[in-house]
């Protein structure tokens, strides 16, 4: 079991039920749906209600189910999505992650820094969004 918090940077409520985090996803025909994600970073497993269609390497814009704000990072072109990681010292990092179905990325980010990445794609097209080089 997950104990790490994840927050909403905009509202900051809790994101996590029992080991699931909680979005709500619109897909490329406005569709809405709830989407649920492993709080495990690097798992990509991910859980969508029946009547919300995800196709493969569709752009899904990803809200906060309380506050409906969107976590879209604005400040890159890339389609990445940000919520807050409070781990169990209360250390806060900031998830980045994909919002293209099947791209497995996460970037884990602290004080405007990359401190981890997961996935299976070049990390280094994404490093350049923050100050400074990864040093996994
Ligand atoms: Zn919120």
């Amino acid at each position: 079991m997950q104990k790490n918090r994840f927050l909403c940077p905009q509202c900051r409520a809790e994101l996590k039920i029992k080991n699931s985090l909680i979005f709500v996803g619109q897909n490329e025909k406005k569709e809405r749906g709830i989407i649920l994600f492993s709080p495990e970073l690097g798992n990509y497993q991910l859980v969508h209600t029946q009547d919300f269609h995800i196709t493969e390497g569709e752009h899904i814009a990803f809200h906060c189910p309380v506050c409906q704000a969107d976590l879209s990072l604005k400040n890159t072109p890339k389609h990445l999505a940000e919520v807050i990681m409070v781990d169990d010292m209360g250390e806060e990092y900031e998830i980045v992650f994909s919002e293209i179905a099947g791209n497995r990325t996460t970037i884990q980010v602290k004080d405007n820094k990359v401190v981890d990445f997961y996935g299976d794609d070049d990390p280094s097209e994404y490093m350049n969004i923050w100050g400074s080089s990864p040093n996994y």
